[in-house]
């Protein structure tokens, strides 16, 4: 069996549009659209696609290297990956349960939903 490279660091290319070819060890970022993007650093090649937002994903910048907040989890991926972008490194993170898995994103859809009924209260004029 060949073991696959991972990748150890990920540098930002701001773009404005991704591209449909990525390049491994680049994270593309494109502001007008608020995303980022990056081959998945296990090496199997698979497109990870982390939206920014306040429900998604946070993005800092230093003028150097870019940090993602919280992790990627690539639970729909084959390879389920499971790592954290800080200043440009790649640090692996555990390999999460189904069960973990399961808690993770019922947590994020109830955050998502709070997060939209509170935006929507404050567009109307209603603060808590
Ligand atoms: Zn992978």
């Amino acid at each position: 069996m060949r073991s696959r490279m991972r990748i150890q660091a990920l540098r930002p290319e701001f773009v404005e549009l991704i591209p449909d070819v990525l390049e491994p060890g680049v994270l593309y970022v494109s502001i007008a659209y608020a995303t980022a993007s990056h081959l998945c650093a296990c090496g199997c090649g698979h497109k990870v696609v982390t939206p920014i937002g306040p429900t998604d994903w946070r993005l800092t910048w230093d003028g150097e290297s870019i940090t993602l907040y919280p992790s990627v989890g690539n639970w729909g991926l084959p390879c389920r990956s499971h790592y954290w972008v800080r200043e440009g490194t790649v640090e692996w993170a555990g390999t999460w349960s189904q069960s973990r898995i399961d808690a993770a994103r019922k947590h994020d859809r109830v955050t998502k939903r709070q997060y939209f009924s509170r935006a929507r209260r404050s567009r109307i004029g209603k603060t808590e």
